[in-house]
C-alpha cells in the first residue's frame, strides 16, 4: 500500500532545491573560494589549470540550472618561470565562463569576477615569488569568484525584467584580456543595452570594503554613481561598513576606482561599479596597499604572492573570521542591488 506521505515527500524533494537557498549569505561563496584556491592553484592565463578551473565553474553553474558556455580567446604574453631562467612566451587560449538569467526586456546587467591568478612578468617578480603554479589566489580573486557563484545560485530561478549575465573572466592578470574579449564580443547595440556592469575583485586581504564607479563613465552615465550610492545605503542599512575612495590622490578621483576587469567596460562607454577590499588611506593613496605594514604583511599587501595569498596564511594572520565575513557582506549588498537593477521584487533577507 502506498504511504499517504509519499506524494508530499516527492514534492519536497523536487521543489525545495529549486527555491530559496536556506544557507546564510556568504556560506556558498566562502566554500567555493576555498575550493578554487585548494583545487586549482596556479590558474595562470592560458594554462591547463586555468582551463580546469573554467570547467569546474561551468560545472557548478550547470548544477545551479544554468547552461554555461566557455568563450575562448587567444592570450599571448611573456613570463618568467619561478626559480630563475629566461623569459618565456606563452601563446595559448583562455576562457570566459558565461551564464545568463533571461530577462523580459532587451536590457542586461553584467556581473563579473576574474578567476585566473597572476604570473611573473619579469625576473624581479619571479624572484619575489609572484605568480607561479602554487599561487592559490584566495584574495585575488577566488574571493570574488566565490561571491559571484553564490549570486548566480541565488538568482538562478529569478524571472527579472532585465537579463542578468554572469561572466567569470580568464586572463585578467595579463591585461584584462577576458574582460576585453567580453567587450569585443558585444556590438554597439548590445553595449547600449547594458544597464550596468558590476565587478568583484579581491575582497579578503584589504582592511576595508569599498564600492566605486568607473572614472570614464561616471559623468556620462548617472546610473554608475547612483548605484554606487545605493550600495552604500544598502550596506548602512545592514550595518556593514562600506566606503568609497576618498579621493586623496588626484589620479584617482573621489568615488571612482580602477584597475580590474570593470575598466575594460568603463573604457568602452559601459557604466560600471566595482567592489574591492583595500585601504585607500595607506601608502601612495592609490588603493594598492591593502593593510598596515607588519611582520605578517611586510609590504602591507598580498598581491600575487604565493607565500601570502593562500588560505592557511590569511586565516592565521588576518582578523579572525575575515574569510567568512567578507563574502557574506558582499553577497548581502549585491543581491538586493542586482534585484533592484534587474526589476525583481526584493527577496526576504536571510
Ligand atoms: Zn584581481
Amino acid at each position: 500500500m502506498r504511504s499517504p506521505v509519499a506524494p508530499l515527500a516527492v514534492f519536497l524533494v523536487l521543489v525545495l532545491p529549486l527555491t530559496a537557498l536556506a544557507e546564510p549569505h556568504g556560506a556558498l561563496a566562502e566554500r567555493e573560494m576555498r575550493a578554487l584556491a585548494e583545487q586549482f592553484p596556479g590558474r595562470m592565463a592560458g594554462s591547463e589549470r586555468e582551463r580546469a578551473a573554467a570547467e569546474y565553474l561551468a560545472g557548478r553553474l550547470a548544477d545551479f540550472g544554468y547552461e554555461p558556455v566557455l568563450r575562448a580567446f587567444p592570450v599571448t604574453y611573456s613570463f618568467h618561470p619561478l626559480g630563475g631562467g629566461d623569459a618565456r612566451e606563452r601563446e595559448a587560449v583562455s576562457h570566459n565562463v558565461v551564464a545568463e538569467v533571461a530577462g523580459r526586456s532587451e536590457r542586461l546587467i553584467i556581473v563579473g569576477a576574474h578567476y585566473d591568478t597572476a604570473v611573473a612578468r619579469n625576473a624581479g617578480q619571479a624572484e619575489a615569488g609572484i605568480g607561479g603554479p602554487a599561487l592559490e589566489g584566495v584574495d585575488d580573486n577566488a574571493s570574488g569568484t566565490g561571491a559571484l557563484l553564490e549570486l548566480a545560485r541565488r538568482l538562478a530561478d529569478a524571472e527579472p525584467e532585465h537579463g542578468i549575465r554572469f561572466i567569470f573572466f580568464g586572463a585578467e592578470e595579463v591585461g584584462l584580456l577576458g574582460a576585453r574579449h567580453a567587450v569585443a564580443e558585444m556590438d554597439e547595440q548590445e553595449r547600449e543595452r547594458v544597464v550596468l556592469m558590476i565587478n568583484i575583485d579581491s575582497i579578503i586581504t584589504g582592511d576595508r570594503l569599498y564600492v566605486h564607479a568607473g572614472p570614464s563613465t561616471i559623468d556620462s552615465h548617472p546610473i554608475a554613481a547612483s548605484t554606487r550610492d545605493e550600495a552604500l545605503g544598502i550596506a548602512a542599512g545592514l550595518g556593514i561598513e562600506l566606503r568609497t575612495n576618498p579621493g586623496r590622490n588626484a589620479d584617482y578621483p573621489e568615488g571612482t576606482g580602477c584597475c580590474s576587469d570593470q575598466a575594460a567596460f568603463d573604457e568602452a562607454g559601459i557604466p560600471v561599479i566595482n567592489l574591492e577590499a583595500t585601504n585607500w588611506n595607506l601608502g601612495d593613496l592609490d588603493g594598492y596597499q591593502q593593510t598596515e605594514i607588519s611582520d605578517a604583511f611586510p609590504a602591507g599587501e598580498t598581491w600575487h604572492k604565493a607565500r601570502l595569498d593562500r588560505l592557511n596564511y590569511l586565516q592565521t594572520h588576518l582578523p579572525e573570521g575575515r574569510l567568512g565575513q567578507r563574502p557574506a557582506e558582499v553577497v548581502a549588498i549585491l543581491l538586493p542591488l542586482i534585484e533592484q537593477l534587474s526589476g525583481l521584487p526584493a527577496a526576504d533577507q536571510d
